[in-house]
């Protein structure tokens, strides 16, 4: 599903389209983040409708335009969907060391509650496939940072022999749950890209970019 590193655009933009039907949302109207790896969210509303576009340096996009789309590319690195059904809100995120590392999940629940009122116990969220904890080795720089910033390293960080192992989704609970998102309203399927040849992994050697989709209700 991703551009980059694609040999026929053609084919991927079939793809993005097969797939929009499928679901039935309206691929012209979706808004796709063009990922900085950071956190940086950016909200759109119903009072300002925009059309489709690629929004630059965002890492999390939010609406609650009835029917729009978001849409991010993923290899490894984490989908998280966010949905306040009461508002009529959703949002999707991209997620991978640097950008847990920066807080992007922190910083989507606070962009909720500034933009739309969102409440953060009254969130859903789906983090989506990734790579898991017994996969993605880092080094200890990586390591260290995270410590730093947000200690409890025993709820995410394993070390095999002189090898550290980052769980990336452990660091993403945490934080939503640090926001206030209630535990049982945290869903994640637990399905690894590196080791289910499903999906497109960068560590597991399968190029290519698979999306996520949510779609404001
Ligand atoms: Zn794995």
């Amino acid at each position: 599903m991703g551009l980059t590193g694609s040999t026929d655009p053609d084919v991927v933009m079939q793809r993005r389209q097969q797939l929009a039907d499928q679901l039935g949302f309206d691929l012209t109207r979706s808004l796709m983040t063009v990922q900085e790896h950071a956190a940086n969210v950016v909200t759109f509303h119903r009072r300002q409708p925009e059309g489709g576009q690629c929004v630059f340096d965002t890492d999390a996009l939010a609406t609650d335009v009835p029917g729009q789309a978001i849409v991010t590319y993923h290899a490894d690195c984490f989908p998280l969907l966010f949905l306040d059904a009461a508002r009529g809100v959703v949002a999707g995120a991209h997620a991978g060391w640097r950008g847990s590392l920066a807080g992007v999940a922190i910083q989507t629940v606070q962009a909720l509650h500034l933009a739309y009122g969102s409440e953060p116990d009254e969130l859903d969220v789906l983090i989506g496939p990734g790579i898991c904890g017994r996969c993605y080795q880092v080094g200890h720089e990586v390591a260290d940072q995270f410590i730093a910033r947000y200690g409890r390293e025993a709820r995410y960080l394993h070390t095999e022999g002189g090898d550290v192992r980052l769980d990336i989704e452990g660091v993403l609970r945490l934080q939503l749950e640090d926001e206030g998102v209630a535990p049982d309203r945290i869903q994640s399927p637990g399905w690894c890209t590196r080791e289910d040849e499903r999906w497109f992994s960068h560590r597991g050697g399968r190029p290519g970019r698979f999306l996520s989709v949510v779609v404001a209700p």
